[in-house]
């Protein structure tokens, strides 16, 4: 299908973007990648009269480490993610997470700012920057904050960034060499979305678990850490009875999402599964 008729501005630098996203407010929409946002413009799910292209603008697009921190501008792409050195060698979970994005070509486009932004619950960077503990920088004219991502989710396609914000840069602490990630996810088959995917950093001091950090994608209209399970683990003995036992409450209380693709009972199983699995490959049993 084609699009609905818009207007098309191309910023050569973050400043005019930024005033282009203040000047237009809710009108307009800003193009990274495109594609999510070119999909949902040709089915006319969305629909904006302008649409500000930041897609040139190249001091958006780096992979450097500064402060102890992995610093990957917002318009770097999934391939660059997955292909880079530098996260492979000081995050590797990173670097693994984004080859597990659909296929080569979208990941030739899509960029992790616009995979964050769009806040799609199924997406694959989400519970990994949860786990990794990121934080994402947000530039207006009126200035720069710094957002969680534990409070970058807010539902589907729905983040607490403001209208006239421009995510400009994700920061990941460069994790302690003790703890170990591991991602799984299940994929949809036609598009490689996580119908559910799971996130675990695990910290272990012999048979105990110093610290453990755990997400969840594609369960909840938001990607979710779950502190609950982790508080069950930290200080405590890990081994097959333990898993087990704190496995069972994996999505319980929550809205778990149900659809034809996926009932809730069996997201949950599936969630319970790689929870299972992970933990387990990450104490290296
Ligand atoms: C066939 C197909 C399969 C896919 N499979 C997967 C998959 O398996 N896993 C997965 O995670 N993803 C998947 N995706 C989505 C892909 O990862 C997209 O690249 C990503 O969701 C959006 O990034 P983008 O740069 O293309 O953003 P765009 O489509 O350009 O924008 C998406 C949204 O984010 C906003 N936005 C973009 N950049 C910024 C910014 N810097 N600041 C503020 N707002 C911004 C836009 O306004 C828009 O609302 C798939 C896409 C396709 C087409």
């Amino acid at each position: 299908m084609i699009p609905a008729t818009f207007e098309c501005y191309r910023p050569k630098t973050v400043d005019e973007a930024l005033s282009l996203i203040s000047q237009y407010k809710d009108e307009a929409k800003v193009l990274a990648g495109g594609q999510s946002l070119i999909p949902m413009m040709k089915l006319r799910f969305a629909r904006y009269p302008v649409i500000i292209d930041i897609g040139g603008l190249d001091e958006l697009r780096f992979i450097k480490e500064e402060d102890g921190k992995i610093k990957i501008g917002a318009l770097t792409k999934h391939r660059e993610v997955e292909k880079s050195e530098l996260i492979s060698s000081k995050i590797p979970v990173l670097s693994y997470c984004a080859s597990e994005i659909a296929d080569i070509q979208v990941r030739n486009m899509g960029t992790i700012g616009g995979s964050l932004a769009h806040a799609d619950p199924s997406a694959d960077f989400p519970p990994v920057m949860l786990v990794l503990e990121a934080d994402v920088v947000a530039k207006s004219q009126n200035g720069e904050r710094t957002i969680s991502v534990k409070d970058l989710f807010v539902s589907v396609f729905e983040t607490s960034l403001k209208e006239d914000e421009l995510l400009t840069e994700v920061q990941i602490p460069i994790p302690d060499n003790n703890m170990k990630f591991g991602y799984k996810k299940f994929p949809h088959p036609a598009t490689g979305f996580a119908v559910v995917n799971c996130a675990v950093g695990l910290k272990m001091n012999g048979n105990t678990v110093e610290d453990i950090r755990v997400a969840f994608g594609g369960m909840t209209t938001s990607p979710y850490r779950d502190y609950e399970l982790e508080e069950k683990l930290k200080g405590k003995e890990l081994n097959d009875s333990l898993i087990e036992e704190v496995s069972d409450s994996i999505g319980e209380g929550k809205d778990i999402i149900s659809d034809y693709y996926a009932d809730a009972d069996y997201r949950k199983h599936v969630a319970k599964t790689f929870f299972k699995r992970l933990a387990n490959e990450l104490r290296g049993s």
